[in-house]
């Protein structure tokens, strides 16, 4: 049995050595719900793989940590090790050393100041079909109420707000199929490309404060395909084109953007997600940041805190992992940021 109570440096460790590759998140569930449900303080819940633990104690604010209990694969690297202040291991940065911090803070914290949620969830690391966070709203959007979430992704105890939107669009460039020792008779659809490209090169991204964080968007191709044979001028040719964009722009005006931005060329959209506005002004999230003394900064990836603010829920990066080790085969956390972040965090929830 995981022994939630024990030192979070101490429980990291022991839910590393338990493996929970996306998909396989069952066991370790297993393990920390039975924990959880050994607490008289704490009403726990299960949907699949997802667990939701909650306190009740009619305080006026509810403020909600979330960790995802899901890893990327396994590479030669569980069990944990401990080195000095390195503990090494698959996901010890991303994301246990979190999930090892609201745990520990589960067990010990049976009167919190504001009435606190504890969300586990699986399959974060995989499609967004599977994701358990998404799964959870769609099934218990009841559990999830609160003033402010806390998403403990690494941050290496920095406050990162909010998150860039994301889409993505293939734009298919037609040409003239033809021999290419009779190269007049057709097409190209690749040169027919160039100019798109050039448009690309020449784009001015831009810069955008909201709240005090600066969001810095990029429009980019990510891909070409082209080609039919080595003696073929070819008929077609695609490029993939991603853009992050800031969260003031919705997904439909980041889309409209982008036609914009590549007309004449079509634009078909394959994938989107939208950005979260960083919340900062809400009272829940000034509070947060002044308890944990330091200054926002703006989140460039996407991170599941856009959920929470589709929900209008107010929601933070914050954790100690370091983002920067997160998927790699030396995969480490430090582990005076797992201390740290447990006592700022307990300030902050007494
Ligand atoms: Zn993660």
């Amino acid at each position: 049995m995981l022994d939630l109570a024990a030192d979070p440096v101490d429980l990291c460790a022991a839910l590393v050595d338990v493996p929970s590759v996306s998909g396989s998140e069952g066991h370790l569930c297993d393990l920390v719900e039975q924990a959880l449900r050994a607490l008289p303080h704490l009403t726990v819940d299960r949907d699949g793989d997802a667990l939701v633990a909650r306190t009740s104690l009619g305080r006026g604010r509810r403020v909600l940590l979330a960790g995802h209990l899901d890893t990327v694969p396994i590479a030669d690297n569980v069990p944990s090790t401990r080195d000095g202040d390195r503990l090494s291991g698959c996901g010890t940065s991303d994301m246990k050393a979190g999930d090892a911090v609201l745990l520990h803070l589960a067990a010990t914290l049976p009167e919190p100041a504001v009435d606190v949620t504890y969300v586990l969830y699986d399959n974060e690391e995989v499609e967004a079909a599977r994701n358990g966070l998404k799964r959870l709203v769609e099934h218990h959007r009841d559990w999830l109420d609160a003033d402010l979430a806390v998403v403990m992704e690494p941050t290496s105890g920095q406050v990162e707000a909010g998150c860039q939107g994301t889409l993505r669009v293939d734009v298919a460039v037609p040409g003239k199929r033809a021999h290419s020792a009779r190269s007049w008779l057709g097409e190209n659809a690749i040169h027919a490309a160039a100019p798109l490209l050039v448009q690309l090169v020449r784009y001015e991204a831009r810069e955008v404060d909201i709240d005090g964080c600066l969001y810095r968007e990029g429009l980019n191709a990510v891909g070409v395909t082209g080609g039919v044979a080595g003696n073929v001028v070819p008929d077609l040719c695609t490029v993939t084109v991603n853009f992050r964009f800031a969260p003031d722009r919705t997904e439909e005006e980041a889309l409209a953007h982008v036609r914009e931005v590549l007309a004449p060329y079509d634009c078909v959209l394959t994938d989107s997600s939208p950005g979260a506005l960083p919340g900062l002004t809400a009272p829940a999230a000034q509070h947060f940041v002044q308890a944990v003394g330091v200054t926002p900064q703006a989140k460039y990836g996407w991170t599941d805190v856009a959920r929470f603010a589709a929900l209008g829920i107010p929601a933070l990066n914050y954790g100690p992992g370091d983002p920067g080790l997160a998927h790699k085969r030396e995969e480490w956390v430090d582990v005076r940021r797992i201390t740290e972040a447990t006592a700022l965090l307990r300030g902050y929830l007494s």
